[in-house]
């Protein structure tokens, strides 16, 4: 496994004789660090990659895809449902230039259900559909040895930003029913999107229902919460962003103009002030001279 950060998910490489399997694959700007990695002593060292995996279609999951592709010639295998977005390439789906995120165009060639089965890295890894953070997304689960690989569905702390009710009705229902699945499933190792593996997933589980719980109970607040670590993710790729810009920002960006005007109804500066405001006060950013600058941030 291949620990990144928040602009980049995690890599898991899963080996085998039959075939070494990647699941999901960075952020587009790290591509070259990806494929170091995925090439280096401890990933591949030589051997060829038979296939690339996706748990969900999000800019920092599937933004090696194409370079991988091109070196090692393998197939890339997404989720059934995604399929058709990145067939039509559907910017606004995706979340890339819709969100003010990039990833190079790639072809799929293979699709995965919810339900299959799939042998990589010599074990059984059965896809489960794991709708909330991404309507899409899979997670992969191997029954033998308990490990779920997770993707944006569960992290030690949280999970992925959800759509608020006022633009998709479907998220908060899907993201309860996924982390139920995952109960359901008495996990004992989880590989997520971002962080570092964890053994135990029962206190994840019960700090993601309590995130849930507030976030049921508010819509405003997950909308502020997407509009947050959406700006953040932004600030990772764009290193810096002078504050200034930011109203004319949140209404360039499809995203955080969409956020506006279904749940804020304020002016971009009032929306632009929230945001730099509560991510100011957070810690997650910082002011250095006119810009705004990241410290940490969280996205998936
Ligand atoms: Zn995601």
């Amino acid at each position: 496994m291949f620990v990144r950060d928040w602009l980049s998910a995690n890599h898991v490489l899963l080996r085998s004789r039959d075939g070494h399997v990647l699941v999901d694959t960075g952020y587009v700007q790290h591509a070259p660090l990806t494929l170091a990695l995925v090439a280096g002593h401890r990933g591949l060292a030589g051997e060829p990659l038979a296939k690339i995996v996706n748990t969900h279609g999000h800019s920092d999951h599937v933004g090696g895809n194409a370079a991988l592709a091109l070196r090692y010639g393998c197939p890339i295998a997404v989720p059934a449902a995604e399929a058709p977005l990145f067939a039509a390439w559907d910017e606004k789906a995706l979340l890339y230039s819709y969100a003010d995120q990039s990833a190079d165009r790639f072809a799929v060639d293979e699709t995965i259900e919810p339900g299959s089965v799939h042998v990589w890295g010599d074990l059984e890894w059965r896809a489960l559909a794991a709708p909330g953070h991404d309507m899409g997304a899979l997670v992969f689960f191997n029954p033998e040895h308990r490990v779920l690989i997770s993707g944006d569905a569960l992290w030690e702390h949280g999970f992925g930003f959800v759509m608020p009710r006022a633009i998709d009705p479907r998220a908060l229902p899907a993201t309860r029913a996924t982390l139920d699945l995952i109960a359901s499933l008495d996990v004992r190792t989880v590989i997520p999107g971002h962080g570092e593996p964890f053994a135990d997933a029962a206190p994840a589980l019960e700090r993601s229902y309590a995130r849930l719980e507030a976030f049921e109970a508010d819509d405003e607040r997950v909308a502020r919460h997407a509009a947050k670590v959406m700006f953040s993710y932004s600030l990772l790729h764009r290193r810096r962003f002078p504050e200034a810009r930011l109203p004319a920002y949140v209404q360039e960006v499809g995203f955080q103009r969409d956020l506006n005007a279904a749940v804020f109804r304020t002016t971009p500066d009032a929306m632009a002030a929230m945001i730099a405001g509560e991510l100011l006060r957070s810690g997650a950013i910082r002011r250095e001279g006119g810009d705004l600058v990241p410290a940490a941030s969280e996205a998936g």
